[in-house]
């Protein structure tokens, strides 16, 4: 039963309901120095994305780490750069993660004497199209993007890349932010009044074209959001717009007023609300006091708002609460995107739990979180290999027959997901006896991994 279980599981195509990808047209532009999508692009850039934050913890310096994120460095001088932190966080999955999608994308194993033929097979990749021919690769039919380049990105490539509605520049603008907003509406924001305005044009303008609405604000501030903030004088607001100091009390009211007001237009507009939780990226800056609250507060806002709550990254580490609130609160369910590289132990155990516990309906099982498409690989080798592991445990315990394990994966794996992002889904995916076909006509077939025809 395994052997089939785990064919059925690489045949299925993931739904991945968690990227950051820049458009593909950035990819292939060249890298710019210092950019928070982009700042180089050969093997280091495979590590950049969260494996850096493994070695940065394990104690690479800013000296060295300038060395690896320079667009110029050459492959061994950013390998020597790195070698000593590398060594001691080899282990971890956030590395061990890439090592795999540079494996299976270009058939070596990450080393010194292998990083400039990796950075030669990756220039050979990074083609036009070659998103798309990574995902396939991942066995993703579709992967939902919050765009770290604009609030809402048009993308080239709708059926692949549905994108978000970025939520949290909203509430914390920068002057790249106004400036988008600006061109994309025609409106300047001098009151509190025209932000909400500008808010409300994009939901009007990509509200139907959008998956859903990204709320990643729990980096700056609790996630608790009063139902009544005191006003704000324009002033206040001219001067929080410009990036000068205003008191803690008038910044907390603005943007509670404004988180409000977005969720209430997704509400109105029918897109599910995604929210990070838990960890925070990058080290030595997490407020784990604010962490343990954020599952709670959600809950919160889920009674207030009435539209799917999306608890991101199982709240890591506070997972528990996470089942909780998913099994309590009818429009809460639980996404493990990001979660199978923090800790991958920590994650089956979550998914074994849960689907004893939840409605299988309630569980989005992968979203790879990352910026180089090319990581998404290994990440959703993993997450297949983990989700085959616990299906069968729990078949080994008791809990499920063999014939209910293969029959929740494709809900666990698509389905639900579909269910979730509901009818604004571009992708608009049917099921056949055959496999999943897609509005587009790509059909995948139920014998392989990547069996996209
Ligand atoms: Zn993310």
């Amino acid at each position: 039963m395994s052997s089939d279980l785990r064919d059925l599981v690489d045949a299925t195509p993931w739904l991945d309901t968690h990227e950051h990808l820049p458009e593909e047209a950035t990819r292939l532009a060249p890298p710019v120095e210092g950019s928070g999508v982009h700042p180089c692009d050969d093997w280091a850039y495979l590590l950049w994305h969260y494996a850096l934050d493994d070695l940065v913890s394990a104690g690479l310096g800013p000296r060295d780490r300038a060395v690896f994120e320079s667009p110029d460095a050459g492959p061994e001088e950013k390998w020597d750069a790195v070698a000593e932190a590398y060594a001691r966080t080899r282990n971890s999955t956030y590395v061990r993660a890439a090592r795999d999608s540079i494996r299976t994308l270009f058939g070596l194993d990450l080393a010194r004497d292998t990083v400039a033929e990796i950075d030669r097979r990756m220039a050979g990749l990074r083609q036009p199209g070659f998103y798309r021919t990574v995902l396939d690769v991942a066995g993703v039919a579709a992967c939902q993007v919050n765009s770290l380049e604009r609030t809402f990105r048009e993308t080239a490539d709708p059926e692949s890349l549905p994108q978000d509605i970025g939520l949290t520049d909203f509430v914390r603008p920068t002057p790249g932010h106004l400036a988008d907003w600006e061109a994309t509406t025609g409106r300047e924001v001098g009151r509190l009044a025209d932000l909400c305005q500008v808010m409300g044009d994009y939901f009007d303008r990509f509200g139907r074209s959008a998956c859903a609405v990204k709320l990643g604000i729990a980096y700056a501030r609790p996630l608790a959001v009063s139902p009544d903030p005191a006003p704000v004088p324009d002033a206040v607001f001219r001067a929080w717009i410009r990036g000068e100091p205003i008191r803690d009390d008038d910044r907390r009211a603005m943007e509670d007023a404004i988180i409000a007001t977005g969720l209430g237009l997704a509400a109105d507009t029918g897109l599910a609300v995604k929210v990070h939780t838990g960890l925070h990226v990058g080290t030595d800056r997490m407020d784990l006091r604010d962490v343990r609250d954020n599952v709670a507060d959600v809950v919160t806002l889920a009674r207030r708002f009435p539209t799917p709550f999306v608890l991101m990254h199982i709240g890591y580490p506070y997972q528990g609460e996470v089942i909780a609130a998913a099994k309590h609160q009818t429009n809460i369910v639980a996404d493990l995107c990001w979660a199978w590289i923090i800790d991958p132990v920590a994650t089956r155990d979550f998914l074994r739990r849960a689907l004893t516990a939840l409605p299988a309906s309630k569980l989005l099982c992968f979203g790879g979180d990352y910026i180089p498409v090319e990581n998404i690989v290994g990440h959703a080798q993993l997450a297949r290999r983990e989700l085959t592991r616990t299906l069968e445990g729990l078949v080994e315990d008791g809990y499920l027959e063999p014939a209910e394990a293969a029959d929740l994966v494709p809900a666990l794996m698509h389905g639900n997901a579909e269910q979730v992002f509901g009818p604004m889904y571009p992708l608009a995916a049917t099921h056949t006896p055959e496999g999943l076909v897609t509005s587009g006509g790509t059909r995948w077939s139920t014998t392989r991994m990547g069996g996209r025809t």
